[in-house]
């Protein structure tokens, strides 16, 4: 899969250079609290109001783990930037409705992972993340590399994922406009996905999704086979 490729290399550019840690998956994950916990004004380290995605590929992309870009949340305070990016390696699948599928499958689980004193808040028609973090849960001793590796072990549970690397990134160096507009260009890619596993309709010239099938190589070959076949 190919699809999000200048997205993977766009964001790769934006924390190049930047000060990380790599901590490998490890099953010294956060407890899950089975649900999204409410956590109240009262009990609040912190907010954080920023960007949660997901990019694909089928290129190898190394171990498992969890990579802090900045800060961890022991450090964090209200209104520090931040970015959640997951880079997903998949299977190599040829069946382009099954790879579609296994997609939308895999950006769901962001809303079904639930970090004990992290509230997580999505919106599912931007790539909004905001989370909240409880003053128990610093306490208690949660970091990225806790909450990443549960949202890892979640991931797993599809076969079709081979790895994963879940970035937070909370440098205040980074450009996150940058990095929203990564994650807008990634929804569109999906949309456009949408379209041509779905859509019939062949007529480029008046189609709305022209300039990302210019843009993304692979989706308009990949429209017109859908359609023939
Ligand atoms: S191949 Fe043409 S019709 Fe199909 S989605 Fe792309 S621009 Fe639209």
């Amino acid at each position: 899969m190919k699809f999000f490729d200048k997205q993977i290399s766009g964001f790769k550019n934006e924390i190049s250079g930047k000060q990380e840690s790599f901590f490998p998956f490890s099953e010294k994950k956060w407890e899950d609290a089975g649900r999204n916990e409410i956590v109240m004004q009262r009990d609040t380290a912190f907010e954080l109001q920023g960007t949660g995605f997901e990019l694909f590929t089928s290129e190898r992309i190394g171990d498992d783990g969890v990579v802090v870009v900045g800060e961890d949340l022991k450090d964090l305070k209200d209104k520090s930037p931040f970015a959640r990016v997951s880079l997903i390696e998949l299977d190599d699948i040829s069946d382009e409705q099954q790879a579609h599928d296994t997609v939308r499958k895999i950006e769901y689980i962001k809303y079904h992972y639930f970090p004990k004193g992290y509230m997580v808040r999505t919106n599912s028609l931007s790539f909004a993340e905001n989370i909240r973090v409880s003053k128990k849960a610093i306490k208690d001793g949660i970091s990225f590399e806790k909450v990443g590796s549960l949202l890892i072990s979640k991931y797993k549970e599809n076969p079709a994922v081979k790895a994963v690397k879940v970035f937070f990134v909370t440098d205040k160096t980074v450009d996150y406009s940058k990095i929203l507009a990564l994650s807008e260009k990634s929804r569109e890619i999906t949309e456009a996905l949408d379209h041509v596993i779905r859509d019939l309709n062949l007529d480029c010239n008046t189609c709305k999704l022209k300039a990302i099938c210019d843009e993304v190589e692979g989706m308009k070959e990949l429209h017109f086979k859908n359609a023939v076949n």
